[in-house]
C-alpha cells in the first residue's frame, strides 16, 4: 500500500489482511512496538518517529526481510503497509521479493488531499495521543509523502500493477471498493503475466457517476 498518512493504510491493511488470510506486515507499528518496549532498536529509532522522519532504510528493510521470510513459511501472501517510503526501499523490496521467491501482485494507492488527512489525524490525536499525530509533525509527514514517497507511484504503474482508491470517504466505502477491485483481479493475477498488465484508476468513479446520472441514465 502506498499512501499519505491519515488514508487509512492501518485500517484497510487489516481488512485485506483479514479477508485473504495473510499477515498484515505494518512497518509503523512494528516500530512503535519497539519504542513502547523500549528495546535497543526502540531507543534508536524512537527520535525519527517522533519527528515524522523516515527511519534509516537498513533497520526497516531488515524487519521487513524478516517479515517476509515468515510471511513465506505461513503460505506466500502479504500485506505491506508503511513500505516501501522512498524509491530505494522499493528496489530493496523488490529484489527482496524476488531473493524469497515473492512478487507484489498490486500496489495499492489510497488518494485523499492533506486537508482532509490533517483534519484526520488530528482527530486521532485526541484518541491515539500517538507522539507523532501534532499538526507540525503531520505537516512534516505529509511533506514528505509528497516529496520522497509519492515519487514511487510512477514505477508501479509502469510496471502495471498500480490500483488507485478515492480513499476520501469512509473507511466502510473505500475497503468494499479495495475489496472489491482486488477479487475482481484475482483471475488476471493467475493469467496474466506482470509485463501484459495495466494500472487500474478508480478514483474517477464517483465523478463519473455523478456525470452519468445528471446526463439522465439510471442508477
Ligand atoms: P506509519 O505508522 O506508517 O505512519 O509510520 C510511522 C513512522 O514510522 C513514520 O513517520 C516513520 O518515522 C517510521 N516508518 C514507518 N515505516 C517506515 C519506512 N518504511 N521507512 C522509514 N521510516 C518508517
Amino acid at each position: 500500500m502506498i499512501a499519505p498518512p491519515g488514508a487509512g493504510k492501518g485500517t484497510q491493511g487489516a481488512l485485506i489482511a483479514a479477508h485473504f488470510d495473510m499477515p498484515h506486515i505494518a512497518t509503523g507499528e512494528l516500530l512503535r512496538d519497539h519504542v513502547a518496549r523500549q528495546t535497543a532498536l526502540g531507543q534508536t529509532v524512537q527520535e525519527y518517529l517522533d519527528r515524522g522522519e523516515l527511519v534509516p532504510d537498513r533497520i526497516v528493510l531488515d524487519m521487513l526481510r524478516e517479515a517476509m521470510a515468515a510471511a513465506k513459511a505461513a503460505g506466500g501472501g502479504f500485506v505491506l503497509d508503511g513500505i516501501p517510503r522512498n524509491m530505494r526501499q522499493a528496489h530493496a523490496a523488490y529484489l527482496i521479493g524476488r531473493e524469497l521467491g515473492m512478487v507484489a501482485n498490486v500496489a495499492l494507492h489510497l488518494q485523499a488531499d492533506d486537508a482532509e488527512l490533517m483534519r484526520r489525524l488530528l482527530a486521532r490525536a485526541a484518541l491515539d495521543h500517538r507522539s507523532d499525530d501534532t499538526r507540525e509533525v503531520i505537516a512534516q509527514r505529509l511533506t514528505l509523502y509528497h516529496e520522497v514517497t509519492s515519487p514511487i507511484l510512477a514505477w508501479y504503474r509502469d510496471r502495471g500493477i498500480l490500483v488507485s482508491v478515492d480513499a476520501m470517504r469512509s473507511a466502510h466505502q473505500v475497503g468494499r471498493e479495495v475489496l472489491t477491485a482486488l477479487e475482481a483481479m484475482r483471475p488476471l493475477l493467475d493469467h496474466v503475466p506482470e509485463w501484459m498488465r495495466v494500472p487500474v484508476d478508480l478514483t474517477g468513479l464517483e465523478d463519473a457517476f455523478g456525470a452519468i446520472r445528471a446526463a439522465g441514465a439510471p442508477d
